[in-house]
């Protein structure tokens, strides 16, 4: 069943509050197998919610409105769910008498604007809020010939959260069919976005009942699927076989199959081949033995490496040439490929990784521009090596430069 989420509040439409309730509510609800199609923030004015709750009826099967059931002049939602559906309001004698009893309890007189929170809509059921004053209301109701389920509930989130578990859950499960969700994370790297969806989407669009999300950034794309389905096992063929089918149209592109990291993957590779890496960075700093340190358990295959900024450490630590480096410059393919091969031998390590670039914004001339970044790999057969021209700022030229090494070295071990 379809969802929407109301969160009442002219303070959620400010720049210093957030409708954080409804991040919680989805969780819940997706675990129910209901999917959150729209989610509405509205101020306290009632023409405005009126229309809001209308508006939800019309598109979704399931209506939360959540806040604005306190005593003040601004609390307005039983009114105008009320409205919305043509249906009245009637005060509750024994929620009258609760509330005169917690004022009571509390030695503190009861203000008439209080009663409103008496109020029930017809036809529905009063849902206990032990944590505040206003309690929840479940409708279960037709609505131009249509099932809605429409539920009130508060927005403080310590009385919104246990309320919604406690009332609405249960009832929701009795109503709701048995669903169960099975998701899959596939990531892929060196493709572009659109790219990758121009080759995955005549793909997924044929798998309607399996949710295809695709999200780029931090150098890589990711696919996330969703399927739900009365049983888990299903959803899980269901996502499994979509997954297959997208991994073996993405080839050499796709690294993770269950959301792994990429260094998680190398290192899963060179532990497998009895191998080992050490590197040797220049512009990334140290960024790339941290990704691969960042894996527990790294240790069985890394086995670390020479951060050589400056020319004379290039030499120092790498054996780099110094007449290499005059005639080609630091940043040359062939100041890489020595930087690989030279930590490789100095260190005995089964692959050397060489990455020496320009990450900017300064250092750049007409042959070398920003961004370009030299890579190379080195093993006993040989040493290949990238010419990039990364875009971004300096951060994201490092952090490609490091996802490009990782990469190619993916790519020679799965060979
Ligand atoms: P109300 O029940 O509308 O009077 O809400 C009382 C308080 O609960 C507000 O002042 C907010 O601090 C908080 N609140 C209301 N709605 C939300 C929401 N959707 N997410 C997080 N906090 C909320
Ligand atoms: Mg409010």
């Amino acid at each position: 069943m379809n969802c929407e989420i109301i969160a009442i509040g002219t303070e959620l439409l400010t720049p210093w509050r957030q409708d954080t309730n409804s991040l919680f509510l989805t969780e819940e609800l997706n675990r129910l197998g209901a999917v959150v199609r729209y989610k509405t923030i509205v101020g306290d004015r009632r023409p405005d919610l009126v229309r809001a709750v209308r508006t939800a009826l019309a598109r979704t099967d399931i209506v939360i409105v959540m806040g604005g059931l306190g005593p003040t002049e601004d609390d307005l939602s039983r009114e105008a769910v009320t409205e919305a559906l043509g249906l009245s309001l009637r005060r509750d004698g024994s929620l009258v008498a609760a509330l005169s009893a917690r004022f009571a309890a509390r030695r503190t007189p009861m203000t008439e604007n209080n009663l409103k929170q008496a109020d029930v809509i017809e036809g529905a059921e009063v849902m206990a809020n032990p944590n505040g004053t206003a309690p929840g209301q479940w409708l279960d109701t037709a609505h131009e010939g249509y099932r809605k389920l429409v539920m009130l509930i508060p927005g403080p989130p310590g009385e919104c959260k246990p309320l919604f578990q406690e009332q609405c859950v249960p009832r929701l499960k009795q109503i709701l069919p048995a669903r169960h969700i099975a998701r899959r994370t596939l990531k892929a790297t060196m493709i572009g976005e659109s790219a990758a969806d121009a080759l995955l989407a005549p793909i997924y669009t044929t798998y309607a009942d399996v949710e295809t999300t695709i999200l780029a950034g931090n150098c890589e794309i990711q696919l996330q699927l969703a399927c739900a389905k009365p049983s888990a096992e299903a959803a899980q063929e269901r996502v499994d076989e979509l997954a297959g089918r997208l991994e073996e149209a993405l080839e050499e592109y796709l690294f993770a199959s269950h959301d792994e990291t990429l260094e998680q993957i190398v290192l899963y590779y060179l532990e497998m081949k009895q191998a080992t890496l050490a590197v040797a960075e220049s512009c990334t700093g140290g960024m790339l033995g941290e990704r691969v340190t960042s894996v527990s358990g790294s240790s069985r295959s890394f086995l670390g490496g020479a951060l050589v900024y400056s020319d004379a450490l290039k030499t120092a630590f790498c054996d780099v040439p110094p007449q290499l480096i005059s005639a080609h410059g630091a940043v040359s393919a062939a100041v890489a490929q020595a930087m690989a091969d030279g930590i490789r031998r100095r260190t005995s390590a089964t692959y050397g990784i060489g990455i020496t670039g320009i990450a900017g914004p300064g250092g750049s001339s007409d042959e070398k521009p920003v961004g370009l970044v030299y890579v190379a790999l080195s093993d006993a057969q040989g040493t290949e090596c990238s010419e990039n021209q990364f875009r971004g700022d300096r951060q994201k030229v490092r952090q490609w430069a490091t996802q490009k090494a990782l990469d190619m070295l993916r790519r020679r071990l799965m060979q």
